[in-house]
């Protein structure tokens, strides 16, 4: 009948079909979302679900304000940034607003990929060598120079033995499960400064030093303190650059902070930016000093078709709005606070939480065997996420080991939506999986 929808498995048969198989999907059997609105999902049953996952929606799905904005300004004009118009400009100037003075120049491409790929060419260029060092357990991006970045094994299990020559890298720096723990956690940035300068007097010293300022990946542990002054520092000692990815932390999820690297005390040489800046509309920024942007000269012009066209920097300003209007970090921390709170009485009771990690509504629940051993609980992690699902919550597993609930909804949770999570998580976790 071709006016039913196909059959779900139908449907699946033809994305695996016409649609790269690598591109996977979340669930062995996903439900069909026909439409969200705020922090909240529905299938094609009419089915609700709550919406623990999607940090790129920073508004909430289905904002009417920026719908407005899109189809107004469609109508009205779309075109490059070659051409003279006024909201790439106001972009750009409430970018470099939200940030420290010296960051006054900004690019405006399309992802968190091609944000990263350019910082790295800025650092490159500025710099005139090509040495880079990242830190392991991050994903980056996509293109060859993000992916070359991206040491987690969960996106690339040969992530670390594929990398060129180029990229060196340095530990983790996990608090709660990696090389030092606790309060030895202090050492990392003392021994990734040493590998800055080690490679410096090996005559490579290094172009750039690229991380997350709060460590995604790892489900959201904060860098211990004095990790980025300490890498910075030896940095800029051997003339390299300072990238920090703010792709996925920045924005106000954190909740203390707008940026990331707020919460380390240091300015940044060069900011990426994509996800939450657009909302889900495919947006990306870099933020730089003026001379680190002029030196991308030496590689030619740059020009991004559709970075900073007029529909774009609308959504990009429109977001800003609603984030400001709606104070929606007020609300990441508010509401964060109380979830952390809900998922820690969680901890007290249910052993298999080794941690709970993160800030505002960037939340990690670490899952283990044992507390002692730590060892990663990943195959339950899994199955927690497949029975929340069918009790109408998505949220997936994060980090290396797949055993961390990443948690990082919408910015516009409310307390009630929270309970719900906390009260779903709590049933699994005391009914089984
Ligand atoms: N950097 C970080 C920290 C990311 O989390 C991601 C996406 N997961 C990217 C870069 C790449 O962004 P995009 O998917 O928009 O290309």
């Amino acid at each position: 009948d071709p006016g039913q929808p196909p059959a779900d498995q139908d449907l699946l048969d033809r994305r695996d079909r016409a649609f790269a198989g690598v591109q996977e999907h979340y669930y062995d059997e996903p439900p069909r979302i026909e439409r969200g609105w705020r922090h909240h999902l529905v299938d094609t049953q009419g089915r609700g679900y709550l919406d623990m996952l999607n940090n790129v929606t920073v508004l909430g799905h289905g904002h009417p304000a920026l719908s407005d904005a899109v189809h107004r300004q469609w109508r009205r004009l779309n075109t490059n940034s070659r051409f003279h118009y006024g909201s790439v400009v106001e972009l750009s100037e409430r970018l470099t607003a939200l940030l420290p003075a010296e960051l006054d120049t900004v690019f405006l491409v399309n992802s968190g990929s091609e944000a990263v790929d350019l910082a790295l060419r800025l650092a490159w260029a500025a710099t005139g060598r090509q040495d880079t060092v990242a830190v392991e357990e991050a994903y980056h991006g996509w293109t060859y120079a993000g992916d070359a970045v991206s040491t987690s094994v969960a996106d690339n299990p040969n992530a670390l033995s594929s990398r060129p020559g180029w990229v060196h890298t340095v530990a983790a720096p996990n608090s709660y499960r990696g090389r030092h723990r606790g309060a030895e956690a202090a050492r990392y940035g003392p021994e990734a400064a040493a590998r800055i300068t080690e490679l410096a007097a090996q005559g490579r010293p290094p172009a750039a030093f690229l991380c997350e300022p709060f460590y995604g990946n790892a489900g959201g542990i904060p860098l211990p303190d004095g990790y980025l002054r300490e890498v910075y520092e030896a940095t800029r000692a051997v003339g390299g650059l300072c990238i920090a990815d703010e792709v996925q932390v920045g924005y106000g999820r954190l909740g203390t902070h707008f940026w990331g690297f707020e919460q380390q005390g240091v300015i940044p040489d060069v900011v990426t930016v994509a996800k939450a800046m657009g909302n889900g509309h495919p947006l990306g920024a870099v933020i730089t000093r003026r001379e680190i942007a002029d030196a991308y000269r030496s590689q030619g012009y740059f020009f991004s078709s559709a970075g900073g066209s007029p529909v774009s920097s609308v959504v990009g300003l429109t977001v800003l709005d609603v984030l400001r209007d709606e104070r929606l970090q007020d609300n990441a921390l508010a509401v964060g606070d109380h979830l952390r709170g809900r998922l820690e009485e969680l901890a007290a009771r249910h052993p298999l939480i080794g941690a709970v990690h993160g800030s505002g509504l960037y939340l990690g629940v670490e899952f283990v065997r044992d507390r002692e051993s730590k060892e990663p609980a990943t195959e339950e992690t899994a199955a927690i996420c497949d029975r929340l699902r069918e009790l109408g919550v998505i949220v997936q597993p994060t980090s290396d080991r797949q055993c961390v609930l990443k948690i990082k909804p919408p910015l516009c949770l409310t307390r009630r939506s929270a309970d719900v999570f906390a009260a779903a998580l709590d049933d699994v976790l005391t009914h089984g999986w």
